[in-house]
């Protein structure tokens, strides 16, 4: 928590250094062709700094560097109790750089500073930590061998790891690759999205102050159709893990299949469906939840509730009260603590956004809240949270991602019907479900191909459980000990006595 108003947060925001080089081997550097782009705030427009625009070069000046300190071992083969200690110290730098990291991540991407302060750098921070806590708590095996053999099974780091995160949760999404990364004792490369660099830039420094030795963590900016694409198609680096759209993570899969069949670990977008049963316990909190689960991050977020299931029955009462809900979740300043709704990431995103909205008019689609661009003046990018009714399942808005405050109700007439809709779509990130009826919610979870079910509440887990997708929302797993089996390979070792 903090007693900074907004005021403060503009004063500090005049004053704060923008790093936009590349990181390799502990130190900031030039993209080797010397190229940099322009990074604009979505919150007023205004040029924040220039950019490196790294591009195959300098990802094969970081991967050697990477492979060469893998290769040393200085890393790789440290204890795992001192790795554990460094990635503490680490996790406790975030902690301490909270504010800095805040106000980088809101500049650059738009999300109100509340939530970069309260919910994005803490959680970055907890999945360093809990990955560094956990490495010196795990243990390999001894396979159940003959008396004159001993089989081993133990686990390695990959090597190389090449990271290429998006631009929603910048921070968040390279911490969930970090820890167990490096925690399992990677080098890794970290490709930042082009619409929101600061934040891994920054953070490289950090890792250097921890004690992480240098070249164990490069941080190369720039497009992923350069510098991306040569990490993907590179031949030193043993595992890719992305998070990011679906048509990109397949891209990648093509890639890895060009070049050196490495690894790729991919968590990709989301369509997710939001079921509320007329026995729903609270109808209000289930409304409240679902006005959250749109508008939060602006929608841009993987797992948005961007489906609203409605039991027929209910329908009529129901929508008017997440419409109401809704209007608790307002576009405003960014920097601002009481803003709960900030700048969508670009004028890109703001206009793929305003062309979904236009698509749910021309479909027949009913808009009950919101529908416009707004905050003109400000020379920022605002779109108003957006409601409509009326949805089909086959409309391009209930179909497509679109990464932007705009839900649609559908509705439904018995559980089958629910779970028939919830699962006709490509994706598998998450889903939700409210009932009072046990049986009717544990069945319906059963049944719904979803990689996170939520019960009664939308978007609750920790680090402790897994995240990820079934279906064209991904494969393996963020966060959790799972994680730890994508920076990992399992070696047999067979041994006669
Ligand atoms: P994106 O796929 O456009 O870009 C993601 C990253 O890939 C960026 O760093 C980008 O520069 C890079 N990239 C683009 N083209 C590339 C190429 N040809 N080769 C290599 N790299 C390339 O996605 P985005 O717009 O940044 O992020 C939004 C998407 O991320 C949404 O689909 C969202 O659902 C998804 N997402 C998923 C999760 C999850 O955990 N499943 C979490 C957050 C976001």
């Amino acid at each position: 928590m903090t007693t900074l108003t907004r005021a403060d947060w503009e004063q500090r925001a005049q004053s704060l250094a923008i790093e936009g080089r590349a990181f390799i081997h502990g130190e900031y550097t030039g993209a080797a062709s010397g190229e940099t782009f322009e990074c604009i705030s979505p919150v007023d427009g205004r040029l924040l700094g220039r950019v490196a625009s790294c591009d195959a070069a300098d990802a094969d000046r970081a991967v050697s560097d990477a492979r060469a300190v893998f290769e040393s071992g200085v890393w790789s083969r440290l204890a795992p109790v001192k790795r554990k200690e460094t990635m503490i110290r680490f996790a406790d730098l975030l902690d301490a750089h909270a504010e800095e990291l805040a106000l980088l991540e809101t500049l650059d991407m738009g999300k109100p500073i509340g939530d970069s302060l309260n919910i994005d750098v803490p959680a970055a921070s907890r999945a360093i930590r809990w990955s560094g806590e956990a490495i010196d708590k795990i243990y390999d095996e001894v396979a159940a061998t003959p008396h004159n053999e001993l089989g081993l099974v133990t686990r390695e780091p990959v090597g190389v790891v090449a990271a290429i995160v998006p631009w929603n949760f910048p921070l968040l999404m390279a911490c969930w690759k970090l820890g167990p990364a490096l925690a399992t004792g990677n080098s890794v490369v970290l490709k930042p999205s082009e619409k929101s660099p600061l934040t891994a830039i920054r953070i490289a420094q950090l890792a250097i102050e921890a004690g992480i030795p240098a070249g164990v963590l490069n941080v190369l900016p720039g497009y992923g159709h350069t510098v991306g694409k040569a990490l993907a198609l590179h031949m030193d680096v043993d595992t890719l893990v992305f998070t990011g759209s679906t048509r990109i993570a397949k891209q990648l899969m093509i890639y890895a299949g060009e070049s050196n069949m490495k690894r790729v670990w991919l968590e990709a977008g989301g369509k997710s469906p939001n079921i509320v049963f007329a026995d729903a316990p609270d109808l209000q909190a289930a409304a409240e939840a679902a006005a959250g689960a749109i508008a939060f991050n602006q929608g841009e977020v993987c797992t948005a509730g961007s489906r609203l299931l409605v039991e027929r029955s209910i329908k009529d009462r129901f929508v008017p009260m997440v419409v109401e809900a809704l209007k608790a979740w307002k576009p405003g300043n960014p920097l601002d603590p009481a803003t709960n709704v900030g700048a969508l990431v670009d004028t890109q995103q703001l206009n793929t956004v305003l062309g979904y909205i236009e698509a749910g008019h021309a479909e027949g689609a009913k808009l009950m809240a919101g529908g416009k661009r707004t905050l003109e003046e400000t020379g920022g990018v605002y779109v108003e949270p957006t409601l409509f009714d009326g949805v089909s399942n086959a409309m391009r808005i209930a179909r497509e991602e679109i990464f932007g405050p705009v839900l649609s109700v559908i509705a439904f007439d018995s559980v089958e019907e629910a779970v028939q809709i919830a699962n006709d779509t490509p994706y598998g990130l998450a889903a939700a479900v409210w009932t009072s009826n046990l049986s009717k919610a544990h069945l319906a979870a059963k049944a719904l191909r979803a990689g996170s079910v939520w019960v009664n509440q939308y978007d609750g887990g920790d680090m402790t459980a897994p995240f990820g997708g079934f279906k064209q929302s991904g494969n393996g797993r963020d966060k959790s000990l799972h994680a730890f089996d994508k920076y990992t390979e399992l070696k047999a070792t067979w041994i006669k006595l």
